[in-house]
């Protein structure tokens, strides 16, 4: 680790730095909010319940103006095949506890 203030390199972890003084205590980084496709809230490719997620709305409410765009206009659908490429899979792995027990296995499509 390096001190952000003088640079100084330290090969283990400190809290304060010995040259210049500066706090050394690095804040754990917050998961930043990225827009991925759901993997507990999925019904074609999580596209849907991603968005539902990124935005903390009800996931049936993005799929019913989904839905709605597919009629009205015919765009909703490449939208959604563009977002499904586009967009990467949540990671398996949450830095959170897991409020679902263990990942479900995988059922046959
Ligand atoms: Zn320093």
């Amino acid at each position: 680790m390096f001190c952000p203030r003088c640079g100084k390199e330290y090969a283990e972890r400190v809290n304060f730095c010995c040259q210049c003084g500066a706090a050394m205590c690095i804040p754990v980084p917050t998961p930043s909010k990225k827009l991925t496709r759901s993997r507990k809230d999925e019904k074609i490719a999580g596209v849907c319940g991603g968005f539902a997620e990124y935005m903390e709305i009800d996931s049936t409410l993005v799929r019913l103006l989904w839905v709605g765009l597919v009629f009205f206009g015919g765009w909703g659908l490449i939208a959604y095949i563009v977002a499904w490429i586009v967009m990467p899979v949540e990671p398996l792995t949450k830095p959170e506890p897991a409020s679902s027990a263990a990942p479900q296995p995988a059922t046959s499509h």
